[in-house]
């Protein structure tokens, strides 16, 4: 079998894996390059595969760097079907109509692709898997998606074709948390594709980080300034909301105004509502009766422009939430220029910031930083709650990829201080591991 690494080779982004193997070619993700302008580049680069000849696209989850480049992909004559679970049917809908509208609203470059490329690729999403059930996608080669506990509808996916199993992970999610299941394990494998965003990391727990989201609230609202949460719009925003709405209930943040600012993160939260059975304990409790966190009195929607522009830009007592997650566009831009240079405002990251985004920027240390063509200081508290993110730390990723106990490791999606600290961890215990390059093929 052969496996090209087309995406997140020595960075995070641009998840896409190329398999052939003797009876049919595949892809695992198509996502986008975001982050550095050299990286974005590679949005445009050839595929390192004829998009025509590709069977099937098994799709791991609804984050753009793994969905993004899709409606590329059948621009250029991808006929495929693709193979997803339902709730990330569900998201790739909004994302990809999402990230379509942002082409198409660009301004002088050409367009990626369009709405209507985004809809032919929606049309294609029709084999839908639960976890753990078997499909035998081509003939001897049989698929498994599994529990990934990233996001909603997450999963990472187990291939069996030419007598080998080969486990992708996909994007692997942290423990404890409290909308989505904590990940399954893997099966013994032969080779694991495996992701290491926080390959050099250990997070805090949880309710750790829940008490000191909980202090920066305090701090903030007695210093008189607003609390500004950067937010992915999938699973951190339904979850900052989540706990919010617990900390409320147990009277343990007062009284103030919680403005969710992005209609993406809105049609988002539409979403998890429909799949809250999927919810581990106490969260699925919860909806069952009838109270919902994603409604509660302190909560506000903005969904239009005016509604937006009516939150205060002065005073304080507010919990903005809005996107994009590393500052990359979107409403947060307007917060960011009216907070960042208060010294009571507060700047909360709760999720990985890629190189080269304004988030990072804000998140290094950064005096002053270009928001929309002004020079904004940077006089706020800016603070990391990393216990929040999405992603298994090295502790996490190495315990569980122990489970598939493979003879051969490719680390991806991961920035160089992660894909070697995580290297020498797999090293020290005894395995094989390479960190292929970008567009790399390797026979296995
Ligand atoms: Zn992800
Ligand atoms: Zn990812």
């Amino acid at each position: 079998m052969k496996i090209t690494f087309a995406g997140a080779a020595q960075t995070v982004t641009g998840s896409c894996f190329h398999v052939e193997t003797d009876t049919t070619e595949f892809l695992v993700d198509c996502g986008m390059f975001q982050g550095l302008p050299e990286l974005e580049e590679r949005n445009r680069a050839p595929f390192p595969f004829d998009p025509r000849a590709v069977r099937r696209l098994l799709l791991t989850h609804g984050h753009l760097d793994h969905l993004g480049l899709i409606p590329r992909l059948v621009r250029e004559g991808f006929r495929g079907r693709i193979v997803t679970t339902v709730p990330t049917r569900d998201i790739a809908h909004i994302m990809l109509m999402d990230a379509a509208r942002i082409q198409e609203d660009g301004e002088g470059e050409e367009p990626l692709y369009t709405t209507e490329d985004a809809f032919l690729a929606l049309d294609r999403m029709d084999r839908l898997l639960e976890s753990g059930q078997h499909y035998r996608m081509a003939p001897k080669v049989e698929v498994t998606f599994m529990d990934a506990g990233h996001i909603l509808g997450a999963a990472f996916i187990v291939v069996k074709a030419e007598g080998k199993t080969v486990v992708f992970s996909g994007d692997l999610g942290n423990r404890g948390k409290p909308l989505v299941e904590d990940p399954a394990y893997p099966p013994k494998a032969d080779v694991l594709i495996l992701e290491s965003t926080y390959g050099d990391r250990t997070h805090r727990p949880i309710e750790e980080s829940i008490e000191e989201l909980r202090q920066v609230i305090i701090g903030t609202f007695e210093a008189g300034g607003n609390v500004i949460i950067p937010s992915f719009a999938l699973e951190r925003t339904q979850e900052v909301l989540y706990i919010l709405y617990r900390l409320w209930r147990e009277r343990k943040i007062p009284k103030c105004e919680i403005y969710l600012d992005s209609p993406l993160a809105t049609a988002a939260t539409r979403i998890f509502e429909k799949h809250s059975g999927r919810f581990p304990e106490p969260a699925r409790r919860i909806f069952r009766k009838k109270r919902n966190p994603f409604a509660f009195e302190l909560l506000r929607y903005t969904l239009t422009r005016r509604a937006s522009k009516k939150i205060p830009v002065e005073g304080g007592g507010a919990i903005i939430i809005a996107g994009s997650g590393m500052c990359t566009g979107g409403r947060i831009l307007y917060h960011l220029k009216a907070n960042l240079p208060r010294p009571e405002s507060s700047i909360v990251f709760v999720g990985y910031q890629a190189e080269g985004t304004l988030g990072r920027q804000i998140l290094d240390g950064a005096e002053r930083v270009e928001i929309m063509g002004s020079i904004v200081p940077v006089r706020a508290n800016v603070v990391r709650i990393e216990g929040l993110s999405a992603h298994a730390d090295q502790g996490i990723l190495v315990d569980w990829a122990l489970h598939a106990d493979p003879d051969l490791i490719f680390l991806v999606h991961g920035e160089e201080r992660a894909l070697a600290a995580l290297a020498e961890r797999f090293i020290s215990h005894g395995y094989s591991v390479h960190i292929p390059a970008w567009h790399e093929t390797v026979e296995v």
